[in-house]
């Protein structure tokens, strides 16, 4: 079955260029560190001015975020009210619950009304364009930045003094809890729309962690409103749970899933540094389930998912935060980039009519899956409730 996906794949030549001009001549090298000299500069000029007002200021503007002295009641340039720095709270400390819709006809209430033969059937049937994948994806991008845009003014964020981590973070929390721990050996782990990250990392690793969490967010989030649109009904906890479980209960959906993920954070840090673990277990457990040519193509499919959540990702992380991350691992990372693991990099994707037939593959394999394992899900549920 997997094999027919072959006919689909087309080059993924942005990747590919990438990846090359690493392992490439030494006029791409100077080409990079040119650059660095300019544009990152630039960026850091911006960056110093930005936090050079740094003084005995204890009210600010909550317009254009100048700072005042105590005995300053207005800025007069906005003709607003001063605050008091206190208002300010750090971006680790804002608590978010961001929540995304989708509303359908039908509103489950339970696994039984949803886990149907008809249903099956309704997936089946894939009524499902490429316009709906295209809507899908716009509205999660702007119910992320309506969430960001509300915190930013909710908690008088000023976006110029942030670092880069602090940026990304507040990002991420425009889509889900961001929780912290400070024990075990994992870097992060995403559980149902909450990432949680290890704060003894260093803040060019949180990047990191943060960006292939929050892929992993996306792609469950996508996939959970392409079955709301399949069958015509509101998103909820059921659907979720459901979409969660198809994403774990075979190695096909888990592959697609890690290395989506791995892709994103590979676009969004510098190459060299990505953490191909997790990918790289689920492959060492598996038997001769799968041919390398049918797990290339899994990559495959799990590059052009990670196409879609890249551009999710850069409606913020636009080219100058990259410049920045990129610039900040430089600084900081004292171990050197392993390119050998990028060895790894698939890259290849799918034709858009390849990649709806793979999402008709995943949901439709899943749910009869499901179908078959309704208790499972259902202890699943309770889980989390
Ligand atoms: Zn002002
Ligand atoms: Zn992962």
């Amino acid at each position: 079955m997997l094999k027919d996906f072959s006919k689909y794949l087309i080059e993924d030549k942005e990747k590919k260029d990438t990846i090359d001009a690493l392992f490439n001549s030494k006029s791409v090298a100077k080409k990079f560190v040119m650059l660095r000299s300019i544009e990152f500069n630039e960026v850091l000029d911006k960056r110093v001015l930005s936090v050079s007002d740094l003084d005995t200021s204890t009210k600010f503007c909550p317009k254009c975020h100048k700072k005042y002295g105590e005995e300053e009641n207005f800025c007069f340039d906005c003709l607003v009210s001063l605050k008091p720095l206190s208002d300010k709270i750090s971006v680790v400390d804002i608590k978010t619950k961001p929540v995304f819709d989708f509303k359908g006809k039908n509103s489950y209430k339970d696994f039984n009304s949803i886990l149907t033969l008809e249903n099956l059937e309704l997936i089946n049937n894939f009524k499902f364009t490429t316009k709906s994948y295209d809507l899908i994806v716009r509205n999660i991008k702007k119910t992320a930045l309506e969430n960001m845009d509300k915190l930013i003014k909710q908690n008088h964020v000023n976006l110029n003094e942030l670092s880069v981590y602090e940026h990304v973070l507040l990002f991420a929390k425009s889509f889900v809890k961001v929780g912290y721990k400070s024990y075990g050996q994992e870097l992060g782990y995403f559980e149902f729309n909450k990432i949680i990250i290890d704060e003894r990392q260093t803040e060019t690793l949180l990047i990191t962690t943060l960006i292939h969490e929050l892929s992993h967010f996306i792609l469950k989030e996508i996939l959970t409103e392409v079955l709301c649109k399949l069958l015509d009904c509101s998103k909820n906890l059921y659907m979720e749970c459901l979409i969660d479980y198809i994403l774990i209960y075979s190695n096909f959906t888990r592959l697609i899933d890690e290395y989506s993920a791995h892709c994103c954070e590979g676009r969004f840090t510098l190459y060299g540094y990505q953490d191909y673990s997790s990918f790289l277990n689920i492959i060492a457990l598996m038997d001769d389930e799968m041919s390398k040519d049918e797990i290339e193509i899994t990559k495959s499919i799990g590059n052009t998912f990670a196409n879609s959540i890249k551009d999710i990702l850069e409606s913020v992380i636009d080219r100058e935060l990259l410049i920045r991350i990129k610039k900040d691992f430089e600084n900081y990372q004292t171990e050197p980039p392993n390119y050998e693991m990028l060895r790894l990099e698939n890259c290849e994707q799918l034709t858009r009519e390849g990649f709806l037939k793979s999402i008709w593959l995943i949901l439709s394999e899943g749910f009869e899956n499901s179908l078959k394992n309704k208790e499972k899900i259902e202890d699943y549920y309770k889980g989390l409730i």
